[in-house]
């Protein structure tokens, strides 16, 4: 059985894999040679880099699994590949803490101005520092604000733990029921049930101090010019979802006018280079699309995908 990780595997993943008689190539394949190359394998995997649309899929007749490390799965033509008999399989649990925490990242670091600070410390010598603590002086903390979590899935939740860990309320707003309460795990085994409230996403954009999107992107942005008229004054505003689900000229409109007091974005309509407007306002702090890029985010994908893939071949 023949597997190209044509985005890598987690080493632990690739070991599976061999351990159970796969062979696994991690040389990455150029997408313009895929059609030709890809013939030679039973099975590929990808992360969001590679794309397997319909013309691969009909140029790979003995592919038999496609398999995305992550979430989204954006990048695969997953209706077409199922109804040509093609396993299309994903690893939606194992980034949820990972995104969850960059979304902590981009809420400290916007409430205490990291990211300007940064840019702005006096270099050696420099004696034109008068006002410098002054500019950053008015940061908030977390602990007794309202965060307001539209999408309570996986990451919904994982971030509301952490929010509810460090003394925030939590709203939530999905179209589907969400659970009442949240079991925290605390260190020492400790476990708690948090309740949690769901209301509209109307109500969460009116009383939340920090809004952060868990959504996938449908057909229009969650978060628009309407949207931001009824936020509260001085909002923060964090996603790490996907690109598409906040109107970015709303957001810049709402940033300029003072509705929203910063933006921490991992995604973005157009990735991986935003607009200019946002790339180079003093209220918007960016990351490339990295929730999931920690080391135990990619090891425990390597891992669930690989025991997938074992699975569907094997079980
Ligand atoms: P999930 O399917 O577990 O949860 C999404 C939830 O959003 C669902 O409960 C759904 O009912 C709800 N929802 C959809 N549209 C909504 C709307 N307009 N209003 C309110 N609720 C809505 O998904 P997940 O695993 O939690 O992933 C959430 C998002 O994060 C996805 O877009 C995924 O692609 C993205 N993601 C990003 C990264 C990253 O690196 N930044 C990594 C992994 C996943």
């Amino acid at each position: 059985m023949k597997l190209l990780a044509n985005d890598g595997i987690d080493p632990l993943g690739k070991e599976l894999l061999e351990k159970a008689g796969f062979t696994v190539d991690t040389n990455h394949i150029p997408q313009d040679e895929l059609a030709v190359k890809l013939q030679a394998y039973d099975a590929i995997t990808v992360r969001s880099a590679t794309k397997v649309r319909k013309d691969l899929i009909d140029a790979c007749p003995n592919l038999r699994l496609i398999g995305r490390g992550g979430v989204g799965m954006d990048n695969i033509d997953v209706e077409y590949a199922k109804s040509k008999g093609i396993a299309v399989v994903n690893t939606p649990a194992a980034s949820s803490q990972s995104v969850a925490e960059l979304v902590f990242a981009h809420l400290y670091n916007g409430v205490r101005f990291l990211y300007d600070a940064n840019r702005k410390m006096p270099v050696e010598g420099d004696t034109n520092f008068a006002g410098l603590k002054k500019a950053y002086a008015k940061g908030v903390e977390l602990k007794g604000k309202t965060l307001g979590v539209i999408g309570f899935g996986r990451i919904g939740q994982e971030t509301a733990k952490v929010a509810l860990g460090v003394g925030m309320n939590v709203i939530a707003s999905d179209f589907v029921a969400i659970p009442k309460a949240l079991t925290l795990t605390l260190s020492g085994g400790i476990s708690v049930d948090v309740p949690v409230k769901q209301v509209s996403t109307d109500e969460l954009i009116k009383q939340a101090d920090f809004i952060s999107l868990h959504v996938p992107f449908l057909d229009k942005p969650v978060l628009g010019t309407a949207e931001f008229a009824l936020m509260k004054n001085g909002v923060g505003i964090v996603n790490a979802s996907r690109g598409g689900t906040i109107d970015e000229l709303a957001l810049i409109e709402a940033l300029n006018n003072g509705t929203v007091s910063f933006a921490g974005l991992d995604v973005f309509d157009s990735e991986p280079t935003p607009r200019k407007e946002i790339l180079t306002h003093p209220r918007v702090s960016l990351t490339p699309h990295i929730g999931a890029a920690t080391n135990e985010a990619q090891e425990r994908i390597g891992e669930e995908l690989a025991n997938i893939i074992i699975g569907y071949f094997k079980g």
